[in-house]
């Protein structure tokens, strides 16, 4: 296939991710893929970059996901640096066929704005916008900028707008599901992970609470806002407190936190991530928002860990109850389910994930999505 792809992966974290990264993970996962496909990819990111690529160009040395606690209007003026660094690019060349863009709203609107001269795109949205409907406003496209999501019950929930320029939904995959070199060594332990950002939508602070009730042990990963490891946080001392992700984890979370019990381990990585991830009789997702994508739950499947979780966003449409998990809508209930999940079977959570969940199928997809866009935008 000759098609050339500008896949804008934004300036906020290296690809692949040094540890965090939901999005930077999908991308990592998809491009040597779509590459295996014969599709070739520029990648706009930062300077410190490594997923091999056709070609890469960037306008911050390394990611800038540390400056996403200063006020709004700097966090935009990152965003709208790197997004001009990209309608250059575009306007230098004439050799891009697609661009796919994941840069939140701000993408879609510099996109919009180009208007004829830029290729035609596909923005894929990585939010639960009903929570932000502001966020997108009253962008259109028209007919050559398009949006996919990555749950249907995502799209359900997006503006009329984007739902109307929507070209489907492309489950998120997984690195993990495929790559042979990074098979867990770890034997199941008896612990319990949230494997996330903290933050009130993860639910880490309810996940700590039931934990503790029914006395099961539980490690908590995931950066707390900008810092990453528990000295960090514990340096930064109160000033860190601007950031809402800090004051739910002091106020919520950390009471919970008896350093026994209940752990916070900071970010992890790589093999670290993925036996911790193995290890685990189940993952907990208490979710207090709807979960747009849900990267760590497939990745959870994928290390034959089951799932426990709230039945919300696209977890019903990810998670099998009684085979691969168990959801339910009463949060109560979730501290009972975490006692039960230890009978279902990894094996399941495995076979699901290498059937539904792989880098091939993702790919496969998004470059059926590329081809109907590229229709759209041609059609008279
Ligand atoms: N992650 C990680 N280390 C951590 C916490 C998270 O590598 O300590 C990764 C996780 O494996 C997943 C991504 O960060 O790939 C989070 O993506 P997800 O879609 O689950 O959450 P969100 O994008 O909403 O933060």
């Amino acid at each position: 296939m000759s098609l050339t792809v500008l896949m804008n992966a934004g300036p906020w974290l290296s690809v692949p991710p040094p540890g965090y990264g939901g999005i930077e993970n999908v991308i990592a996962t998809l491009v040597p893929e779509l590459r295996r496909l014969g599709v070739r990819v520029v990648l706009a990111s930062v300077d410190s970059s490594t997923l091999p690529v056709d070609e890469k160009f960037s306008v911050f040395p390394d990611g800038q996901f540390h400056a996403l606690q200063r006020p709004y209007n700097q966090v935009c003026g990152i965003s709208q640096a790197h997004l001009n660094g990209v309608v250059r690019a575009l306007h230098s060349r004439d050799d891009i066929d697609l661009v796919h863009d994941h840069v939140e709203a701000v993408g879609l609107a510099t996109l919009a704005a180009m208007g004829p001269d830029a290729p035609p795109a596909l923005h894929t949205l990585h939010w639960d916008l009903a929570k932000h409907p502001a966020l997108y406003g009253n962008v259109d496209g028209g007919d050559r900028v398009r949006v996919n999501g990555v749950s249907a019950s995502q799209l359900a929930r997006a503006p009329r707008a984007l739902r109307e320029h929507s070209v489907g939904h492309v489950h998120l995959s997984t690195p993990l599901a495929v790559d042979a070199d990074r098979r867990p060594r770890a034997e199941k332990g008896d612990y319990l992970i949230i494997l996330g950002r903290i933050n009130p939508g993860k639910g880490q602070d309810v996940g700590a609470r039931l934990a503790r009730r029914v006395g099961v042990p539980l490690v908590l990963a995931g950066p707390v806002g900008p810092y990453h490891r528990p000295e960090d946080l514990a340096a930064a001392g109160d000033e860190a407190r601007q950031n809402p992700d800090v004051r739910f984890f002091y106020d919520e979370v950390a009471p919970h936190v008896d350093g026994d019990l209940v752990r916070w381990v900071g970010t992890v990585a790589g093999q670290e991530r993925d036996d911790l991830l193995a290890g685990a009789r189940a993952s907990l997702f208490p979710l207090r928002w709807e979960e747009p994508g849900g990267t760590a739950v497939v990745e959870s499947l994928a290390l034959g860990t089951p799932v426990v979780a709230t039945a919300r966003g696209c977890l019903p449409e990810l998670i099998e109850h009684g085979r691969t998990g168990l959801l339910t809508t009463d949060e109560e209930e979730l501290g009972d389910l975490l006692l039960a999940a230890g009978l279902l079977d990894p094996d399941e959570c495995r076979r699901e994930a290498a059937v539904r969940f792989t880098p091939a199928v993702m790919a496969e997809k998004y470059v059926g999505l590329y081809e109907r866009v590229r229709q759209l935008a041609a059609a008279p």
